[in-house]
């Protein structure tokens, strides 16, 4: 295996992804990354306070996850 350069989605700067995560991503099945790590914390912040992401956080917390919050995640990659 070898570390890749990628080019972010968002902002178009290029970042490596290391051998080590490539290996971390495909033990879980995951597919290869589309943003660089700061905007994918970025991203993380703005679904932390999005009031839609934080009432589907209490629905899951209170009840079993409905189908609208599994499509929400299925849209969101999670
Ligand atoms: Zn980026």
């Amino acid at each position: 295996m070898e570390k890749k350069t990628i080019r972010c989605q968002d902002c178009y700067n290029k970042f490596i992804f290391t051998v080590k995560q490539q290996e971390r991503y495909a033990e879980n099945g995951w597919t290869d990354p589309i943003r660089c790590p700061s905007c994918r914390a970025r991203k993380k912040e703005i679904w932390a306070t999005t009031t839609d992401y934080q009432q589907l956080m209490e629905e899951i917390t209170l009840r079993k996850c409905s189908p609208a919050c599994r499509s929400f995640f299925r849209k969101i990659g999670r």
